[in-house]
């Protein structure tokens, strides 16, 4: 049943530290609200628990994008519009760019945020496999104050990550060191546009002299959570690329993911498509 918007509370305060300390008073209270692209579909649709809303939306703490010589430093509230005109993120991140631009629509990404999408925890969400293979790291906030971790380890199960209830995700940070690595990111869904992705991986490899140096694979629809699937890297590490090692990834691959039947596609075609995509890169190297 659709939810009466006069059943819900918002309040707007206009600083980081302020919304900390609101959270720090009273957690599991509020839920924060970011673009609102999930939460408002969520609302309408008579599935939001909580009735209190906090907003993050337009807080500058949140929105920001910040180069230093070593790594790349995104705001939670920064949107998909925002990190697709980014002409570092599109120069040096072209995977994480080539995201931010198919997920969802143009509205979408004025709106929707990476915080946002992050933290919704979809195993199906757009940006994940490429944090994923950057390696990137989160920083969450409270009024604790910051603690950071590797983003591969903030998804702990179903929709359930690694945040407190106290505690908000401030930022994701990623290494620029992954100048001459080879990309791949593709997403198979039932349009180019606007679909939810029925597989998606994003891969980030050095090679040299055809040897594989090392291996990032992130992938999205195919376990129960966003994740690596580092069998699949061990398996490729130091490798060069024959149809032997070819062979050897597509079976380790299909050991390794545990996707599921449900409305968009079937296991087993997810795995398949899985195998495919990672073979598809490991072609495009020879
Ligand atoms: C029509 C439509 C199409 C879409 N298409 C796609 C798509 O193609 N690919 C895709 O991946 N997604 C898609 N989405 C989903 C959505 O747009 C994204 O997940 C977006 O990134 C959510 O960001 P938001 O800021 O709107 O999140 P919100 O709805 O504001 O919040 C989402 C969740 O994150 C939490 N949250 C937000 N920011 C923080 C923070 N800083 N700290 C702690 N918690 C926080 C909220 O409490 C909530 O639980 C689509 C949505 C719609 C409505």
């Amino acid at each position: 049943m659709r939810s009466n918007i006069a059943h819900y509370d918002l309040i707007a305060p206009n600083s980081l530290d302020a919304v900390l300390q609101i959270l720090a008073d009273s957690p599991d209270h509020y839920t924060p609200i970011a673009g609102g692209t999930e939460l408002m579909v969520a609302l309408g649709a008579g599935r939001l628990q909580g009735k209190k809303l906090i907003s993050l939306w337009n807080l500058e703490e949140l929105r920001f994008i910040e180069v230093t010589p070593d790594a790349i430093i995104i705001g939670a509230g920064t949107t998909f519009t925002d990190i697709r005109q980014h002409r570092v993120i599109a120069a040096e991140f072209s995977i994480l760019a080539q995201a931010a631009s198919w997920t969802g629509s143009i509205a979408n990404q004025n709106r929707g945020t990476l915080g946002g999408n992050i933290v919704n925890a979809s195993p199906a969400a757009d940006s994940p496999p490429a944090l994923l293979a950057y390696d990137a790291e989160l920083t969450l906030i409270s009024t604790r104050g910051p603690r950071t971790l590797p983003y591969r380890d903030f998804h702990l199960a179903y929709k359930e990550t690694a945040l407190e209830p106290d505690e908000l995700l401030h930022s994701i940070t990623i290494s620029r060191n992954y100048k001459g690595y080879k990309t791949y990111i593709r997403k198979v869904g039932t349009r180019n546009a606007q679909a939810i992705s029925k597989v998606a991986i994003a891969v980030l490899a050095r090679v040299n002299k055809g040897r594989i140096e090392d291996i990032r694979i992130g992938a999205a629809s195919v376990r129960e959570y966003p994740a690596r699937l580092t069998a699949t890297e061990k398996s490729l590490t130091g490798k060069t690329i024959t149809p032997e090692s070819i062979a050897a990834a597509r079976a380790t691959i299909l050991t390794e993911v545990r996707p599921i039947d449900d409305i968009r596609s079937t296991a087993k075609y997810r795995a398949a498509v899985a195998a495919n995509l990672l073979e598809e890169f490991l072609l495009s190297l020879g």
